[in-house]
C-alpha cells in the first residue's frame, strides 16, 4: 500500500463518519438534489452565493456510500468562500483527475486534499459516487437548482 492510498482510506473512513458542514444551511439561495442509482447514493447541496458571486457557505445533508459522503464533505470544505468561476474550475479538474486512466500520472495540482480522490480511478464504479456531490453543487450553482443524476 502506497502513502497516498492509505491516506485515501483513512481520509474517507474520517470525513464518513464525521462529515463536515452536515445539515441544512440557513438562508442557503442555492440547492440541487444528487442521486446515483447504481450505488443508492442520495445527497443535497446547499449553497448561499453573495452578490459578489461568492460561495460565502455550503452544506450537504443525505445518506449514501462511505466516498460519496467523503466526496461532499471534503467539497464543501474546499470550496467554501471561493467565488463561482473557481469552483467551476476546480470541478473540472476534479472530474478530470477521477475520470483519467489509473495508470497515468494523477494530476493534482490545485486539488489539496481532493488528490486523495486519484484512488477512485481503480475502482469505475466508484467515479459516480465521488463526483456526485460535485454535479450536485454545479446544478445548484448555474442551473438554479434541480435533481441530477449521474445516469
Ligand atoms: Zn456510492
Amino acid at each position: 500500500m502506497d502513502d497516498l492510498r492509505e491516506l485515501y482510506q483513512e481520509t474517507i473512513l474520517d470525513h464518513n463518519r464525521k462529515p463536515r458542514n452536515f445539515g441544512p444551511l440557513e438562508n442557503a439561495n442555492r440547492e440541487a438534489d444528487g442521486h446515483n442509482p447504481l450505488c443508492g447514493d442520495q445527497l443535497t447541496v446547499y449553497a448561499r452565493v453573495n452578490d459578489e458571486g461568492i460561495v460565502e457557505d455550503l452544506h450537504f445533508e443525505g445518506s449514501g456510500c462511505a466516498i460519496s459522503k467523503a466526496s461532499a464533505s471534503l467539497m464543501t470544505e474546499f470550496e467554501k468562500g471561493k467565488s463561482l468561476e473557481a469552483v467551476r474550475a476546480d470541478f473540472e479538474r476534479f472530474h478530470d483527475l477521477v475520470t483519467s486512466p489509473p495508470d497515468s500520472p494523477a494530476e493534482t495540482e490545485g486539488l489539496g486534499k481532493l488528490a486523495v480522490f486519484s484512488g477512485v480511478r481503480e475502482y469505475p464504479m466508484r467515479v459516480k459516487c465521488a463526483t456526485l456531490a460535485w454535479h450536485a453543487l454545479r446544478a445548484a450553482l448555474e442551473d438554479d437548482g434541480k435533481t441530477v443524476k449521474t445516469e
